[in-house]
């Protein structure tokens, strides 16, 4: 061990289960580059002010989470807590919705940053990958969203996430309705800061996950009672479009996020195999957010899965990913002349799109052949000088450990035609 360890609240992808992270970010992509939604990626760090305008200065994220810094040179930057305000900037700063073709669709992932309390499920690094489409007001679109999401989870085999949807309302009922919420609120015995989140974000209160605040907020004013039509009529649209595909999910009118951003629809996917940090995913609408950061109005949708809750979530429901051997072929050479000889056939194999490896080291057989054994190839190639003399190279089979002798100049060929 080094005289240093991962910092608190991270942990480091290692293989073998790094390979299992890999395949989690391409299922969760593969849905969204199969749907028109193409590859973005924006730095680690913005200006601290687009993330306490766009996500919101009354969040935990931006209030209490953020890991701010400030530059040499004076600027005030943050490492990103989450994914949608960079993407929206980087969308605006490029013009892309001048372009012509709305809604303009981005995926991406990366690494994210949250100060939190570390615990299972809960890191202060953390990957995900997300998808934006900017520019575009149509329920089909948010149904779109939730249903790649859904595809992605079912194409890893996880069985036991649910949705959970509701709608925020717009900025013609949501005023009117938090109006009444805060009404409410200000009647009930509650902490000193949950009295400051009335004023800042009375939506948030009813995320409190405390049991004595939950008992007293029986009766509390709740927003599906005061959607305006538009708003109703299409929610409605998102849920039968949904049904329509096939996807199940549950109203839940207390669903409302941690992030300000949020119009319309807003949805969670949770795991019930996860305990208390079973939001493996969400997003939602955020039609006001490009306003906020001194954009046009853009109407946009997008969702964010966790990367490392997927990991879990595979876990609980004891689900292997299929996961192909890396390496198919394993080199072996006995003595110099061999090891140059070799080393050629590796590489042509590589450049014939076969995955191959080599015995570095100037191994003897025996410890070569343990490698060989564990990188999973299927063949291993052993060459010695009187092989070479002859020219050819045992080609042994590590299945049924039958061996062949083949002809130098055949085996790549050879090995290409047998592993396909
Ligand atoms: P949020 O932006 O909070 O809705 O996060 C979207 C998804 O990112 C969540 O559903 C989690 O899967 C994941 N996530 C958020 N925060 C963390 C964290 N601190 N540790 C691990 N995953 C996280």
């Amino acid at each position: 061990m080094s005289t240093f360890q991962a910092p608190k609240g991270t942990y480091d992808l290692l293989p073998p289960k790094s390979a299992k992270f890999l395949a989690v970010r391409e299922a969760i992509a593969a849905p969204l580059k199969n749907s028109g939604y193409s590859y973005i990626e924006t730095p680690g760090f913005e200006n601290v002010e687009l993330f306490s305008r766009g996500v919101g200065e009354s969040t935990d994220i931006v209030s209490k989470e953020m890991y701010v810094f400030e530059t040499r040179g004076g600027t005030k930057l943050a490492l990103r807590p989450e994914g949608t305000a960079s993407v929206l900037r980087a969308a605006l700063e490029a013009n892309l919705h001048k372009a012509g073709n709305l809604p303009v669709k981005l995926w991406y992932a990366g690494s994210y940053y949250r100060y939190e309390r570390p615990q299972a499920g809960r890191y202060r690094h953390f990957s995900q990958v997300g998808a934006e489409a900017i520019g575009a007001e149509d329920p089909a679109l948010d149904a779109e969203m939730i249903i790649l999401a859904d595809q992605a989870y079912r194409s890893l085999g996880l069985r036991e996430f649910r949705i959970l949807l509701n709608s925020l309302g717009d900025k013609e009922c949501r005023p009117v309705y938090r109006d009444a919420l805060q009404g409410f609120l200000r009647g009930l015995e509650l902490d000193e800061e949950t009295r400051r989140r009335i004023d800042i974000n009375p939506l948030r209160v009813l995320d409190d996950k405390r049991a004595e605040v939950q008992k007293q907020l029986v009766g509390a004013p709740m927003l599906r009672d005061y959607l305006c039509d538009a708003c109703k009529a299409y929610h409605e649209e998102v849920r039968e479009l949904l049904t329509g595909a096939g996807v199940a999910f549950e109203d839940d009118e207390k669903l409302v996020r941690g992030l300000d951003y949020y119009t319309r629809t807003t949805f969670e996917f949770v795991h019930d195999g996860l305990g208390s940090q079973s939001a493996v995913g969400g997003g939602g609408r955020y039609d006001g957010l490009s306003e906020m950061i001194g954009g046009p109005a853009l109407p946009s949708v997008g969702w964010a899965l966790g990367v490392d809750r997927t990991v879990l979530a595979l876990e609980a429901e004891g689900i292997e990913l299929d996961l192909p051997s890396t390496t198919s072929v394993y080199a072996v050479p006995l003595g110099e002349e061999a090891r140059r000889v070799l080393f050629g056939v590796v590489t042509e194999l590589r450049k014939a799109g076969v995955a191959a490896d080599f015995s570095y080291g100037g191994k003897g057989l025996k410890g070569a052949m343990k490698n060989a054994n564990r990188s999973g190839a299927r063949y291993t190639i052993v060459a010695g000088e009187r092989d070479l003399a002859e020219g050819l190279v045992q080609l042994k089979d590590m299945e049924s450990g039958e061996q062949t002798a083949i002809a130098l100049a055949e085996v790549v060929a050879a090995v290409a035609a047998r592993l396909a």
